[in-house]
């Protein structure tokens, strides 16, 4: 058997039928933004394997890091240790977050980080007294990850419909657009309907990615700040896709001038190295837990502040410190913008929106799978349009030529005929 049918034999990818599968590339290494297949071919990453891979692959400078670290310590438990990646990378971490927000939880991906935030915000409120105040309260479009409770936060009608009989019911205000007004009554309306029942809003700051491919204004977070405040709700901004320079700043929610009261980071805390995630809380959140009964909080995941992946995590923080990742960005933009642009009003297209090191065309129908390949073939570009967008979000080191290449190869992917109507190819 060749590699590929081994692959085929024992794998289950995901998001994918073993009936009829699509196809998937054989990848034997990768460095900066290429990926390199068994073939020899190479293809320009221009989704980050999925958005994590901020500084390009294998960077020497994380290689190094997690190197030294695996000579001295691969794995210790966390309950009852501690070491010097994960005291370093807490210490960076709070210093990095907003002001207040200085309790670092790890977890081991992005949706137990989202999991753990959810139970931070519900034994807040038990330990204040209020253990009906167990909803949360999420936004239609919103992408929260694939574990139960994370599910039951994402948007109600996208990729996890499927599976609404084993997800508890929470709230969900109308997906945040251009009308700021508009979203606003739409929260303030869950709220009027539930009274004493809402722990926390929780939201993607500015871009909501995996369900919707939506950017909206940076007022909806000062909107939901005020409404959470005047409701006595926590809230908190998963800046595990747009954080890290993704939009532009640091952190997609500094646009607003607001802060949240717990912040969940994962993706590229590590440059996309190895999996880690944090919830981050405020001294607030984390004391008034401390302090209840019962003051631990209940949450501990095997692999919890690997050292590996804490040091990987630290290594990705210096780059992130020795250049100008504001700037980068400003420039990937700005060639997105100008070579994108073009395509609005054409046939199929019903949007093009660029923000940040983030590039989504909104199509009517995606192309067909052949022509999917063939562009992807063609242009040396690896793309994973889904749903109805075709979008790149590549490394923030990406220069100028690589840019272009990306907008030349979704531009071709924009403009192929509209393919059959796909089924059960809802998600990325
Ligand atoms: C990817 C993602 C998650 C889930 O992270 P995993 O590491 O895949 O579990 C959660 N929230 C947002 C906003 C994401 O983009």
């Amino acid at each position: 058997m060749t590699a590929l049918e081994y692959d085929r034999s024992f794998i289950w990818h995901p998001y994918a039928s073993l009936k009829d599968p699509p196809p998937v590339r054989h990848v034997k290494s990768a460095h900066g933004v290429n990926l390199v297949l068994a073939d020899g071919r190479e293809l320009v990453d221009a989704v980050s394997s999925w958005w994590c891979v901020a500084h390009g692959h294998n960077h020497p400078h994380i290689i190094e890091a997690m190197r030294r670290q695996s000579e001295r310590l691969c794995h210790v438990m966390f309950g009852g240790f501690t070491h010097d990646p994960a005291i370093e990378l807490a210490g960076r971490l709070a210093e990095l977050a907003p002001r207040g927000l200085n309790r670092v939880f790890f977890a081991d991906s992005g949706s137990i980080s989202v999991e753990v935030a959810a139970k931070m915000a519900i034994q807040y409120h038990v330990s204040l007294g209020c253990p009906e105040r167990c909803k949360l309260v999420a936004l239609k479009g919103g992408y929260h990850g694939d574990t139960s409770l994370c599910m039951a936060l994402s948007d109600p009608d996208g990729m996890h419909t499927l599976f609404r009989g084993i997800m508890t019911r929470h709230f969900f205000a109308e997906k945040p657009t251009g009308d700021v007004p508009g979203f606003a009554r739409s929260l303030e309306r869950v709220f009027a309907e539930h009274p004493g029942e809402i722990a926390a809003v929780i939201c993607e700051p500015v871009f909501q990615a995996a369900n919707a491919m939506n950017f909206y204004p940076p007022e909806c977070l000062k909107e939901m700040r005020r409404i959470c405040d005047e409701n006595g709700a926590l809230l908190v901004f998963d800046e595990i896709a747009a954080g890290f320079f993704r939009t532009g700043p640091l952190w997609a929610h500094l646009r607003s001038g607001v802060a949240p009261d717990i912040m969940t980071v994962g993706k590229a805390l590590t440059g996309g190295h190895v999996t880690l995630a944090a919830a981050i809380a405020s001294e607030r959140v984390a004391g008034t837990i401390s302090s209840g009964s019962p003051s631990a909080f209940m949450h501990g995941p095997t692999y919890m502040a690997n050292p590996l992946a804490c040091a990987a995590a630290c290594a990705s923080l210096d780059l992130f410190a020795d250049a100008d990742y504001a700037a980068r960005v400003a420039r990937i933009e700005r060639l997105f913008k100008d070579s994108l642009s073009p395509l609005k009003g054409l046939r199929n297209i019903k949007d093009v929106r660029v923000l940040g090191a983030s590039a989504v065309i909104e199509v009517e129908h995606l192309p067909a799978r052949c022509d999917i390949e063939r562009v992807i073939d063609s242009h040396g570009v690896w793309l994973r349009p889904f749903a109805n967008f075709i979008y790149a979000m590549p490394p923030l080191v990406s220069g100028d030529a690589t840019v272009l290449r990306i907008a030349e190869a979704l531009s071709d992917l924009a403009k192929s005929e509209p393919g059959p109507a796909a089924d059960g190819d809802f998600h990325e």
